[in-house]
C-alpha cells in the first residue's frame, strides 16, 4: 500500500482535530503517515500514532514563529523518502500555502477545496467560489488541501514509528514572524473554520446591539459565530467573522443563517455545510434554495423561541 502523508497541525502541544480527520482521509487513500515540524516534533509521535499514523516523519526546527518554508522542506523530504502517492494538508492559509509550494517543488498535482475523496484517488472539489462541484484526479503525487468536516470516522491506531528528517540545509526561512496581532478580543467560542456548528447573522439583524441575539444563539448551541459581509460592513460585528468568498470558508455539520439573503458570495463560503437552516422573513430569499430546513418569519420572534427551546431541551 502506498504511503499518504499528512502535515500535522499542532494546537496547544497536541495534534489538532483537523489532523485526526486528515489521517482518516489518508487511510482511505493508502497508509497514513504524519509529518510534524517544530520544537520537540518527535514527542508528538505517540499521539499521532493513536490517530492512525504508522510512521511519523519529524523535523526538529527551533522556534515556532516561522513561515511555511520548513514544512515544505519536510514534506518534500518525507515524500521523497517514502515514495508517497499523496500528501494531505489542511485548509488554513498556511496549510494551503505549504501544499501549493510543495506541489510546485515536487511536480505534484495541487487540489484545493477538497470536500471528499475515494480510495481510487478521485477527489471532490468546490471550484469557482463554490459555483461548481467537480470530481478530479491528479497526475503524479496528489497534494490535497482538505476542508474540515469532509471525512467521517477515524483511522485505526498505529505504531507512530518515528523517522527523523534532516532539513537543516533546506529550511532556512526567508522571513521570520516577529509577532502576530489578533484582530479581535479572544473568544471562548470555537473557531469559525473548525466549528461543528456555525450560526451567522446578516443585515436582517439591523444593528450591532441587536446582533447580540446571535451571540446568545451561538452560546446556547456551543457554536461559532459568523456573519455576512453586509453585517460586517454595517459594523454589527468584527471583520474576522465574515463568511463567504472574501471571508472564511466554513463546512460545519450545521450552519444556521439568520437574516441573510443568500448572495452568491456568501454561499461560496458555506454551501458545503452538511445541514443548512435558514431563518428569513422573505420566503423568496435565495438562501432558501440551498437550505435543508427553512423558517419563514421575523428573526426577532423566531430566534428567542429557538433559544428557549434549546435551553429547555438541555435542561430536560
Ligand atoms: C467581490 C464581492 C465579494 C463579496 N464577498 C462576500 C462574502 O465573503 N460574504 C458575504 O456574506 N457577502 C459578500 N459579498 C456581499 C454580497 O454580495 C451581499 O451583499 C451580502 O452577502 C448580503 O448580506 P446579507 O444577506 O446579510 O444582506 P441582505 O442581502 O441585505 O439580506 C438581508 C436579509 O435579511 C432578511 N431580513 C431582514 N429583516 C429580517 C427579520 N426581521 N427577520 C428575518 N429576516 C429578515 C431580508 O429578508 C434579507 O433576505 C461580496 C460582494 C462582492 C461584490
Amino acid at each position: 500500500m502506498s504511503k499518504v502523508l499528512v502535515l500535522a497541525e499542532i494546537t496547544n502541544g497536541a495534534p489538532a482535530a483537523a489532523t485526526a480527520e486528515q489521517l482518516t482521509a489518508a487511510a482511505i487513500l493508502g497508509e497514513p503517515c504524519a509529518v510534524v515540524v517544530g520544537k520537540d516534533a518527535s514527542k508528538l509521535a505517540p499521539a499521532l500514532g493513536k490517530l492512525g499514523a504508522t510512521t511519523v516523519y519529524s523535523a526538529e526546527v527551533a522556534g515556532d514563529e516561522l513561515l511555511v518554508t520548513p514544512q515544505v522542506a519536510a514534506l518534500a523530504a518525507a515524500a521523497r523518502d517514502s515514495n508517497a502517492s499523496a500528501v494531505i494538508v489542511g485548509s488554513s492559509p498556511d496549510a494551503r500555502e505549504a501544499g501549493a509550494r510543495l506541489a510546485v517543488r515536487i511536480g505534484g498535482a495541487y487540489q484545493s477545496d477538497v470536500i471528499g475523496l475515494s480510495k481510487d484517488g478521485i477527489v471532490t472539489q468546490q471550484a469557482f467560489g463554490g459555483a461548481f462541484t467537480v470530481t478530479a484526479s491528479g497526475k503524479g503525487v496528489q497534494v490535497i488541501s482538505l476542508r474540515e468536516h469532509s471525512v467521517e470516522g477515524s483511522a485505526p491506531a498505529a505504531a507512530g514509528e518515528v523517522i527523523k528528517l534532516d532539513i537543516a540545509s533546506d529550511s532556512t526561512p526567508a522571513t521570520k514572524v516577529l509577532s502576530r496581532e489578533v484582530a479581535t478580543t479572544a473568544s471562548a467560542r470555537p473557531s469559525l473554520a473548525a466549528a461543528d456548528i456555525v450560526v451567522s447573522g446578516g443585515r436582517g439583524l439591523g444593528s450591532k446591539e441587536k446582533f447580540a441575539l446571535m451571540e446568545e444563539l451561538a452560546d446556547t448551541l456551543g457554536a461559532a459565530l459568523g456573519a455576512s459581509r453586509a453585517a460586517v460592513d454595517a459594523g454589527y460585528c468584527e471583520h474576522n467573522m465574515q463568511v463567504g468568498q472574501t471571508g472564511t470558508t466554513v463546512s460545519p455539520n450545521l450552519y444556521i443563517a439568520v437574516g441573510i439573503s443568500g448572495a452568491i458570495q456568501h454561499l461560496a463560503g458555506m454551501q458545503s455545510s452538511k445541514t443548512i437552516v435558514a431563518i428569513n422573513k422573505d420566503a423568496n430569499s435565495p438562501i432558501f434554495d440551498i437550505a435543508d430546513f427553512g423558517v419563514v418569519g421575523d428573526l426577532f420572534e423566531v430566534v428567542p423561541q429557538f433559544i428557549e427551546a434549546v435551553k429547555a431541551r438541555k435542561n430536560g
